[in-house]
């Protein structure tokens, strides 16, 4: 890798790359996922379902296949060992070949949101010197944009209905033409494999940088906290742009052998449920925004359907208790919390099987994995302070750094710590618990209050959707607390709701995170992979004003 991205911590990368016997021969992880499991030829690798009810089933062998043949197109049209290569297209079944394909290659593979603007591709793509794109009739206009402004972007493949000209070439004449035999690089342990520009709540987007080695963690989380099983169906509902879709909703079920189920449209309750009974899904592992948005649609009621639902999985964002509850409830499945980033590369802390969960906590270090609290000096704090969530550097998925951006990267470390930017507690049994990000606390007469405590005490009201709880400078108590409060179906704004939810928050919690200031908004600003942007709304004040309401 170039010098400029190397990590602070490279003894405690080498010590860790130092255990991948398994990779004497090769450590693709593409072969570990795909090619391992294609000699039995009616494996099933993929449920594919369209949003024109069409449905289609890839086995491993053909999906090896497929991405070899895929990996002959990118290597005649000039990819590389260590180029990058993008893919910015809707949830078609190419996707799921053209990820391994340039992995195969020794490239590293950086998958875009679909629904990305111009200038968003055009920022990634120029900090990352993309060589090439992969991208489908939808999008293609986009890159079409922004092409002459990327010096270094020299071929654009297109999925679907395309006549080939100047540099965008299509993409299916072309594979159908090519061999199906493709021998993959051989790959250090160390060597890229995934780029992923995490959203960047400030700053421009910085591109997260994952070695073959990642496997090693995905592998073992899959076993220990998915717990993955032979008569198990696991559904991963996140896209392959966020970290958790491309990490667990593809490469953990391959490297152990099972199918992913992807649903090519975007979220809609009744086709989600639809979809749980129609696989007998057992496994799902999705957000917590999902899930607040499943029961805003389902409500209370008991099930209707015939569901087969053991486990639900959710990462993200701090999931509340009154979310779990209800999950339990309406699914008779346990919902099991888990927490990490796109940089630490898979779980760190969950809830899992062998772990009995505690609602509202994020579960307990993960086997093998040192998490700790820790104050400014790399200390780790005693029980029940709050401090920086940390891990120690040996983590085989923790990145390799920030491309081409050392300083960040070394930001990142401290007193031999990697430093997650979250703030955390642990208690007297083990367990961790999220009180906010660190631009995410708010000050109230020297107290400090996490908003996802407040949240999810605002969320035990019978009227509340989902809110996002920001600080607000006081002169009086330094800052307030100010809840955005989406409502539920059939509920109105009013000064007496709004007392009515500061009342249950105050009966929870404390004064200090009690809300003094109440907007009620149709929906919170998110990112891509749905986490709420408390900095907008902190920014922004207020949206409607007569829509505020004043806690005496
Ligand atoms: P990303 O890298 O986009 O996956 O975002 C990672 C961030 O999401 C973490 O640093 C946390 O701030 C937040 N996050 C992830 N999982 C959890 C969780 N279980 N509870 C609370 N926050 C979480």
């Amino acid at each position: 890798m170039d010098e400029h991205n190397v990590m602070a911590d490279s003894n405690g990368q080498k010590n860790a790359a130092r255990r991948f016997e398994v990779f004497t021969q090769n450590a693709n992880l593409a072969v570990a996922a795909l090619r391992k499991h294609s000699a039995d030829r009616s494996k099933t690798a993929m449920i594919w379902e369209g949003v024109n009810e069409n449905s289609k089933t890839f086995s491993f062998f053909d999906l090896e296949r497929l991405s070899n043949r895929t990996a002959n197109v990118l290597k005649d049209s000039g990819v590389n060992f260590g180029d990058r290569v993008f893919t910015l297209m809707n949830r078609t079944p190419e996707l799921y070949a053209v990820i391994p394909a340039v992995l195969k290659l020794g490239a590293s593979v950086g998958v875009l949101f679909a629904d990305f603007g111009a200038e968003a591709i055009r920022q990634r793509l120029e900090d990352a010197g993309a060589k090439m794109i992969v991208t489908d009739t939808a999008n293609v206009g986009k890159i079409e944009e922004i092409f002459e402004k990327l010096p270094l972007l020299e071929k654009v493949l297109v999925v679907g209905d395309w006549e080939t000209r100047d540099d965008f070439y299509n993409f299916d004449e072309r594979v159908k033409n090519a061999s199906a035999e493709f021998e993959a690089e051989i790959v250090e342990p160390d060597d890229n494999c995934f780029l992923i520009y995490t959203s960047g709540t400030t700053g421009l987007p910085k591109g997260v940088v994952h070695r073959h080695a990642i496997s090693e963690r995905l592998v073992e989380t899959a076993k220990s906290v998915l717990h993955l099983e032979k008569d198990d169906f696991y559904w991963c509902t996140a896209d392959a742009g966020w970290v958790t879709g491309l990490c667990y909703g593809i490469f953990a079920p391959w490297l152990l052998g099972f199918p992913i189920l992807v649903y090519e449209g975007e979220f809609e309750a009744q086709k989600w449920l639809e979809l749980l009974e129609k696989h007998q899904v057992t496994c799902l592992y999705t957000t917590p925004t999902m899930l607040r948005l499943l029961r805003n649609e389902m409500g209370d009621l008991p099930r209707k359907r015939e569901f087969s639902l053991r486990r639900i999985y959710s990462a993200g964002e701090p999931l509340n208790p009154e979310v779990i509850g209800w999950a339990e409830r309406v699914f008779g499945a346990q919902v099991f919390d888990n927490y990490w980033q796109t940089e630490t590369g898979s779980q760190i802390i969950a809830n899992r099987p062998s772990v009995p969960i505690l609602r509202g906590a994020m579960g307990k270090a993960v086997e093998g994995v040192h998490v700790a609290i820790i104050d400014a000096n790399g200390r780790e704090l005693p029980v029940g302070e709050v401090g920086d969530i940390a891990v120690k550097p040996n983590l085989t998925s923790l990145f390799k750094g920030y491309w081409n951006f050392p300083e960040a990267t070394r930001a990142c470390f401290r007193a031999g710590w990697y430093i997650t930017r979250d703030r955390g507690k642990r208690d007297e049994n083990g367990y961790f618990w999220f009180v906010a990000r660190n631009d995410d606390v708010i000050t109230c007469e020297a107290q400090r209050v996490g908003p996802f405590e407040v949240e999810s005490a605002i969320l035990v009201h019978p009227s509340v959707f989902e809110s996002a709880a920001v600080g607000v400078a006081d002169a009086v108590t330094t800052e307030h607390v100010k809840a955005f409060i989406v409502l539920r179906k059939g509920f109105e704004p009013s000064q007496k709701l709004a007392e009515e939810i500061a009342a249950a928050v105050r009966a929870q919690l404390s004064p200090q995170s009690t809300p003094k200031e109440i907007e009620f908004i149709a929906e919170l600003p998110k990112t891509k992979s749905g986490k709420i942007q408390r900095e907008i709304l902190r920014r922004k004040g207020n949206l409607d004003k007569d829509k505020v309401f004043i806690i005496e």
